[in-house]
């Protein structure tokens, strides 16, 4: 089913990130954790891709995966290290899969790797292009930054950019992580005033230890409330105070957002199908 339809149907949606192994080995076991984690029946399921093709390979098996667990899937795609022609392959067995769904991203730029590329690709919006005209029926989804994306020269050109990617044919955005809620509200507000009209699903990232914490803000520069640094200096040498600390601080994130209207949620569970389940459980009464 299109991402587009079920967050027209429905006021609240939980959907849930999963990532494919980094190697062979691991196939097996992160194929029966998605498995785990799409029957606890989120609204859908998306499967990354890593930019430099580390972990690119099972992103479609791991989205069919799911879509015979019932749910719907989400492949992303990403084009910056990418030949035209590799991207025209993966949108084609996307499409073949019958993968209804894709993430169009840039992906992070390789060190060394000369920009703006000689190969073609330097935004994600030529990739929503390329994918509305290879597989117009998908529905596709972009990413967006409540804290600015890290490259942006600030906020107003970052949602300038948003616009002009929505308005190439993006269905509906999902944030990157963020621990404060008034960011998003202030961001939300501004992507409206900016004539942005899609869905804007709010990233949750559960913190469930310091490690995480600390490469979360190392990936994604985002602001860690004086609240969740507390929890991590308290609990952050017992993994199962820490993780418990952690779901109940994305519960509350999760229900304060939902209480003011913005009901389409988006968990990055890490893999973690114990933690996504913590959160679902804490929303039991609400959903
Ligand atoms: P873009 O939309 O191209 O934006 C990147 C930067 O370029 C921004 O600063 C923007 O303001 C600027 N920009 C955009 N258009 C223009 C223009 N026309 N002219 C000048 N500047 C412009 N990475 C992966 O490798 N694999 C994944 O699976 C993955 N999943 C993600 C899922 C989500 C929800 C999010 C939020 C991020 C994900 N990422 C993933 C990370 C993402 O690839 C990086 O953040 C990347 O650096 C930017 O990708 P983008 O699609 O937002 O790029």
């Amino acid at each position: 089913m299109k991402i587009s339809e079920i967050l027209k149907s429905e006021p609240i949606t939980i959907s849930m990130e999963v990532f494919p192994p980094k190697s062979d080995v691991k196939l097996d076991s992160v194929r029966a954790t998605v498995r785990e984690i799409a029957r606890l029946k989120p609204a859908f399921v998306s499967c990354t891709y890593g930019a430099g093709g580390g972990t690119s390979r099972y992103t479609v098996e791991i989205s069919q995966d799911i879509m015979e667990e019932g749910v719907a899937s989400m492949a992303h795609l990403t084009c910056i290290s990418s030949t035209r022609d590799s991207v025209h392959e993966q949108i084609a067995r996307i499409k073949e899969a019958g993968i209804q769904n894709i993430l169009a991203l840039r992906g992070d730029i390789p060190a060394g790797m000369d920009f703006p590329s000689p190969r073609y690709y330097e935004h994600a919006i030529q990739l929503v292009e390329e994918i509305r005209k290879d597989y117009p029926e998908a529905c596709i989804g972009g990413a967006c930054y409540p804290e600015k994306h890290p490259d942006a020269f600030n906020k107003d050109e970052d949602i300038r950019h948003i616009k002009e990617k929505v308005d190439a044919g993006c269905d509906f955005l999902t944030t990157q992580m963020f621990f404060n809620n008034s960011i998003y509200y202030n961001y939300l507000y501004r992507l409206r005033e900016a004539g942005v009209t899609v869905p804007i699903l709010a990233g949750i990232m559960p913190v469930t230890s310091r490690r995480q914490m600390e490469r979360s803000i190392q990936l994604s520069g985002c602001v860690i409330p004086p609240e969740l640094t507390a929890l991590a200096d308290r609990f952050g040498d017992s993994p199962e105070a820490m993780q418990q600390a952690g779901i109940l601080y994305a519960s509350h994130q999760i229900i304060d957002l939902i209480a003011n209207g913005c009901g389409h949620i988006h968990v990055y569970t890490m893999n973690k199908p114990e933690v996504a389940a913590g959160i679902l459980n804490n929303l039991k009464g609400i959903l």
